[in-house]
């Protein structure tokens, strides 16, 4: 029957998806199956369930872990470029932008500079406190990520890195502060969790106007 195949080429596509460990494909493969699924009258969890060759503990995880890093469609991993300066940094040829101060880019208006996908194009069964949580997972490495590499880049001091390196460690600050802000004010992390979640972007705020002053 050509609508059962659909669903087995979907839970083929996600299978090898899955293989591949890369987050859009996982998630485009999921909603392709959910589709099928839905076109058969079936329930997408259901088939993943009863589906060979996919143990369903481990692919709910792995589904719920790639929308949980998802990137927001409208910008580049949570920043886009200055208006200001058109992305350059600079006002003229030695003038750092005002705007941005040099940095060259700013929080995207979609995102929030969070660079995650809109909470809409999270598939309504996969739960939002498993995704919240599994980001929350991500945002505590890579505060971690960043104090060793803000530790080196100190250590030679700011103002002599490259206007890449800056760039770069400024949208990770930019990011990091947007996320941990968003998920302070999800209800469903505990107050401990949101608590730590308040502090982190609050800190992050004062080294960014810092880093970037
Ligand atoms: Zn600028
Ligand atoms: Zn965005």
């Amino acid at each position: 029957m050509d609508t059962a195949q659909s669903v087995e080429a979907s839970l083929d596509q996600l299978r090898r998806a899955v293989a591949g460990r890369k987050v859009e494909p996982i998630c485009t493969a999921y909603l392709a199956l959910r589709k099928a699924a839905a076109a058969n009258a079936m329930d997408v969890s259901e088939v993943l369930l009863n589906a060979d060759g996919v143990p369903s503990r481990s692919a709910s995880h792995v589904i719920a872990r790639a929308f949980s890093r998802l990137r927001c469609p409208m910008c580049q991993s949570g920043v886009m470029g200055c208006d200001e300066c058109e992305g350059s940094g600079m006002i003229d040829a030695e003038k750092n932008c005002a705007a941005c101060k040099g940095a060259g880019i700013r929080p995207c208006d979609y995102c929030q500079g969070t660079g995650w996908a809109p909470r809409g194009m999270i598939p309504s069964e996969i739960s939002l406190s498993r995704v919240r949580k599994l980001q929350l997972t991500d945002v505590k490495k890579d505060v971690d990520r960043l104090a060793k590499i803000m530790s080196k880049a100190l250590a030679d001091k700011a103002e002599r890195l490259s206007r890449k390196a800056r760039r770069n460690l400024a949208s990770m600050m930019i990011r990091l502060r947007a996320r941990a802000g968003s998920l302070a004010e999800e209800d469903c992390l505990d107050n401990r969790k949101r608590k730590w979640l308040r502090a982190t972007a609050s800190v992050l705020d004062t080294r960014l106007t810092k880093f970037c002053g």
